[in-house]
């Protein structure tokens, strides 16, 4: 069996509603992804996704094309695509960096593993903890009236946690928000922060010392994705456990997170973390020093959505929480099917072979900005 041709798909999805991350990313409207197509001389297509989002990642969907085109599809046409690990070797020789671009066409291997055996990817990495995930809800920067009525919609739906994006007001008004949040819903939800590393270290540690009456259940990346003192500063004056998002990339990074004791968990992002073969090597190594895990995500579709239940729903250090599979409930749109896997506040996992989800034809069409098919290197632009 063998890879002949990888068709690439830059597509742009708006929000439902604008969504107000961070001071660092802004409000964004539109979501951005590139979906991957690998093919095989037997038939069996397997589809990825990237997910960059500069600069939370260093990646765009621009140089995910790129890489694509002049770094990774001359390495992997022609290759054995259910020889994954000699495949990821291959790559990790060749390509530096470029996590998302890497993770796209991992997933796509997976899936067409899958499909050849016959079987879900969580079978091919050993079998599932559980088929069924608690979902977690989401809320952009807010004041403390708008935060009730968006968490109010997450509660409506049987949602148990829901994370609140921070680090845009000063610290003040982002306890009294927390605050607010606890006195409101507190009895029934937990709460995740997260900063996307607004915050320097005093104003990281103000934020804990003015919770301690009404702690989150999680603290994600208060400060700058290379302050790992400082994130062990934080976790060591911490009310609630410190989890690391933009500072854990690769396994490099988990090591180096773990040798400074700088975090209690790790926010796990296939796309970010490159891909299911890599992602699930953090999980272990995780595993092995006591920290739990988070399956997060970035502003995914449902092919990296599936991907990530895929792998989530193997692991048995899974913090006691919902886990973000509601990506595609905040678009506009998806072109998968992963959102009928959605059942309130649950997901269950698919079933069906490779990563079990179907790509809508006509709307990844539709929402294609830009597309590249190689080894032809034709682009195309949407009609
Ligand atoms: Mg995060």
């Amino acid at each position: 069996m063998k890879i002949t041709g990888i068709d690439l798909h830059h597509i742009q999805i708006p929000f439902a509603s604008p969504y107000k991350l961070s001071k660092k990313y802004g409000t964004l409207t539109d979501a951005h992804a590139v979906i991957v197509k690998v093919h095989t001389d037997d038939g069996v297509t397997g589809v990825g996704e990237a997910d960059p989002l500069n600069p939370f990642t260093e990646e765009t969907p621009g140089t995910v094309m790129t890489v694509m085109r002049d770094a990774v599809a001359p390495i992997i046409l022609g290759m054995d695509p259910t020889r994954i690990n000699m495949i990821e070797g291959f790559l990790d020789q060749a390509v530096l960096g470029h996590p998302t671009a890497r993770g796209a066409v991992n997933m796509a291997l997976f899936d067409i593993l899958g499909k050849v055996r016959n079987a879900p990817v969580y079978d091919l990495l050993g079998g599932m903890a559980q088929s069924r995930l608690p979902i977690m809800g989401a809320i952009g920067s807010g004041t403390p009236e708008e935060d009730a009525e968006a968490i109010g919609k997450w509660v409506d739906r049987g949602c148990d946690t829901v994370m609140i994006k921070m680090g845009v007001l000063p610290i003040r008004d982002e306890i009294r928000r927390l605050e607010a949040a606890q006195d409101r819903f507190g009895d029934k939800v937990r709460f995740i922060v997260d900063a996307n590393q607004g915050w320097d270290v005093p104003q990281a540690l103000a934020f804990m010392d003015g919770v301690r009456g009404f702690p989150p259940h999680l603290l994600e990346q208060p400060v700058d994705r290379v302050d790992l003192h400082g994130l062990a500063r934080i976790r060591g004056r911490a009310v609630c456990p410190v989890s690391a998002d933009e500072s854990l990339v690769g396994l490099e990074d988990a090591a180096r997170l773990i040798e400074h004791r700088a975090v209690d968990a790790f926010s796990l992002k296939v796309s970010k973390n490159g891909g299911l073969s890599a992602t699930l090597k953090i999980a272990h190594a995780a595993e092995a020093f006591g920290l739990r895990c988070l399956m997060n995500s970035m502003l995914e579709f449902g092919v990296t959505q599936a991907a990530s239940l895929q792998l989530g729903c193997t692991l048995t250090n899974l913090l006691d929480c919902g886990h973000a599979y509601m990506s595609v409930l905040r678009m506009a749109d998806d072109i998968s099917d992963f959102g009928d896997f959605i059942d309130g506040a649950t997901v269950a996992v698919p079933t069906g072979p490779g990563l079990g989800v179907q790509l809508d034809e006509d709307k990844l069409n539709h929402y294609t900005a830009a597309s590249l098919r190689l080894p032809n290197g034709k682009e195309g632009n949407a009609p």
